[in-house]
C-alpha cells in the first residue's frame, strides 16, 4: 500500500529503538547493526534537566560503553555553561548549542569522532529534536522515555505534539 502523505510525515519523528531508559541500551543489537558511536541528549536524556551534575551510575554508564568499544558525544541545545559543568566529570566530547533538529552541529561531531551515519545512533528524549534530527543526518535513532516530567518550558509546549506522534508509533508498534 502506497504511504499517504500524513504517514511520511509522521515517520521523520518516529524513533529507530524505544527504549524506557538509557541503562536498557539493547548493545548487542547496536552492534549488529553496525553501531560503533552513541550521540546523546542532556536534558531528560541522561539527567533531569534541572540536575547539573552527572549522577555516578551515568559516569560508569559511560566508562561501560567505551570499555564496550563505542565512541561517545554529548550533544545538547541547551547552554555552553550547562553542558561544560555537566561535561566535567563525564569528559567526553560534548557540544552545546546544537541546534537540534538542524544537523550543522552534529555532523561537526561525527567528523571528529571519526563516524559516519550509518555506525551512529542518537539517544534522545524527543521526537521533534532528537530523533528528527537523526533521521535527517542518517543515524540510527533511539528515543528514551524522559527521566522526568519536569521539562522547560520551550519542551513542555512541544509534549502535547509529541505524544500524539508517538500514540501512532505504539499503536503500529503493537506496544
Ligand atoms: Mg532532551
Amino acid at each position: 500500500m502506497e504511504k499517504g502523505w500524513s504517514e511520511m510525515i509522521l515517520e521523520r519523528f518516529f524513533p529507530d529503538i524505544f527504549v524506557k531508559s538509557i541503562y536498557e541500551l539493547p548493545l548487542e543489537e547496536l552492534k549488529a547493526r553496525g553501531i560503533k558511536g552513541l550521540v546523546f541528549d542532556i536534558d531528560n536524556t541522561v539527567a533531569p534537566f534541572d540536575i547539573a551534575e552527572p549522577e555516578n551510575d551515568l559516569i560508569e554508564l559511560f566508562l561501560y560503553l567505551r570499555k564496550q568499544g563505542f565512541r561517545l558525544c554529548i550533544l545538547s541545545n541547551n547552554n555552553k555553561a550547562r553542558v561544560r559543568l555537566f561535561n566535567k566529570n563525564l569528559r567526553t566530547l560534548a557540544v552545546h548549542k546544537a541546534g537540534k533538529p538542524g544537523v550543522r552541529k552534529l555532523r561537526q561531531a561525527m567528523k571528529k569522532l571519526k563516524l559516519a551515519p550509518e555506525n551512529t545512533a542518537i539517544v534522545g528524549d524527543q521526537v521533534f529534536t532528537d530523533m528528527w534530527c537523526g533521521h535527517r543526518a542518517g543515524l540510527t535513532c533511539i528515543l528514551t522515555a524522559p527521566i522526568c516530567n519536569r521539562d522547560q518550558l520551550v519542551t513542555k509546549i512541544k509534549r502535547g505534539a509529541e505524544k500524539l506522534v508517538l500514540k501512532e508509533y505504539f499503536k503500529r508498534e503493537g506496544k
